[in-house]
């Protein structure tokens, strides 16, 4: 039996809001052993005052000793900690069971590894591990005799619509289908996209997320992220996974058997669904996420993605079909340069040039370790930043 105590890596983000939201949702079932956030001490102090956690660990240090000034003050039964280390440490502890994987981004590697690795149950929602480092990560889970429970509202479907895991592949799978909005410039006229900005990138039409996956979404980087996702997760090759566009979001994805069966989940687009299903998992709990209206939902199209409005979905699952060190390159340029265009140094048409260009100019390697993983990241956001200027002075008239 693992314990109950449930770590939250990434509380102060989205999907760790959500979280809590569930948590509070069902009172005394999830209770909370460790909180983490980057810098955010005020967000922190609110939940450590809301949930009392044993520990809560911000990376920042200045911030990380305004909180514990405040929980000290307040008499919270909370100790502080700072710097990434303490994010493996909290993710590790005998009395967390489970641990919600939700920093964005690299950053998020190595605690949602140091988790598997301790045997926890990990709900993941932090997708880039797992892209970065899917063979290390799989490894991990297994001799750690640890679970991944999907968070990511495609995945967390599938893993709905499949029999229940028991060791085995899944029988009579024809293929998994998942589904994606389109995001906010689905049809928009193809030369307008070079002008758009972050706010407008941001502003998905269904799903309400953080910046990164928000412009991740809106390139469909994050459909080609999760292909790799659903390789791992699932144990299937790329071509068994095809990409909809579903602009509705009511149905996070599908399964199709042999038998001509397709099962989909349906729901709201709200991201307390999957984190209650998965929360709860193998019972159903209360997730406080509104619930379907049939009746006002009739309208569910579906159409195929098309790759030259959205290169990036083309680059993930060439990284894909390439394997080895090919998706952990893809990842790294695409986390640079979303981060240049969100401050304004790159057009939102640059972030696929940067992306192909590093591609290009590192070519696949088989895994051997994870060093070799983070200096293969490292090497590839160097590349990045290179083609990044390159593209700024491009664009800047002389
Ligand atoms: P977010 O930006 O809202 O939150 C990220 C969290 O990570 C914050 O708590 C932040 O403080 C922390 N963080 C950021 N950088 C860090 C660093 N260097 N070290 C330690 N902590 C750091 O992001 P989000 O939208 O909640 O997404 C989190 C993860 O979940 C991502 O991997 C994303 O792809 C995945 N996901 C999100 C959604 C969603 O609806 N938001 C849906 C599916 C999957
Ligand atoms: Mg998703």
């Amino acid at each position: 039996m693992r314990p109950a105590g449930l770590a939250i890596l990434g509380s102060t983000g989205s999907v760790g809001v959500s979280t809590l939201q569930v948590v509070s949702a069902n009172p005394g079932e999830f209770p909370i052993v460790a909180l983490t956030g980057y810098s955010n001490d005020a967000l922190l102090y609110a939940q450590c005052e809301e949930h009392r956690p044993a520990w809560a660990v911000l990376v920042d240090e200045a911030a990380a000793e305004r909180l514990e000034r405040r929980v000290r003050a307040a008499g919270l039964p909370t100790r502080v900690d700072s710097g990434t280390q303490a994010l493996q440490r909290v993710a590790s502890l005998p009395e967390v069971g489970r641990v919600m994987a939700a920093i964005v981004g690299a950053a998020g590697l190595l605690p949602t590894l140091a988790a598997a690795r301790a045997g926890k149950q990990v709900l993941l929602a932090n997708k880039e591990a797992l892209v970065m480092a899917g063979h290390l990560m799989m490894e991990a889970v297994r001799a750690g005799r640890g679970e991944l429970v999907p968070i990511d509202s495609e995945h967390n479907a599938i893993f709905q619509c499949l029999p229940p895991p028991d060791g085995q592949r899944a029988q009579g799978v024809r293929r998994l289908i998942l589904t994606a909005s389109g995001g906010p410039f689905l049809d928009a006229p193809l030369e307008s996209l070079a002008a758009v900005t972050p706010d407008q990138a941001c502003a998905h039409p269904n799903w309400s997320m953080g910046r990164k996956i928000s412009v991740d979404s809106a390139t469909m980087m994050n459909k080609g992220l999760e292909v790799i996702e659903a390789c791992w997760l699932f144990d299937v090759a790329p071509g068994d996974v095809d990409v909809m566009i579903h602009p509705q979001s009511i149905v996070h994805s599908m399964v199709e058997y042999e038998d001509g069966s397709v099962l989909a989940q349906m729901g709201c687009p709200d991201m307390r669904t999957p984190i209650a299903h998965a929360l709860g998992w193998p019972r159903r709990v209360a997730s406080g996420a509104p619930r379907l209206d049939l009746v006002a939902s009739t309208d569910l199209s579906f159409r195929p993605a098309d790759t030259t409005r959205f290169p990036c979905l083309a680059l993930a699952r060439r990284a894909a079909e390439a394997g080895g060190t090919a998706p952990a390159v893809l990842n790294a340029a695409n986390e640079e340069a979303v981060a240049a265009f969100l401050d304004g140094r790159l057009a939102f048409t640059g972030i696929a040039a940067v992306v192909a260009g590093v591609m290009d100019a590192i070519g696949p390697e088989p895994v051997q370790s994870l060093e070799h993983v983070l200096d293969v990241d490292a090497t590839a956001r160097e590349v990045a930043a290179r083609e990044i200027d390159a593209a700024t002075r491009a664009e800047t008239p002389a």
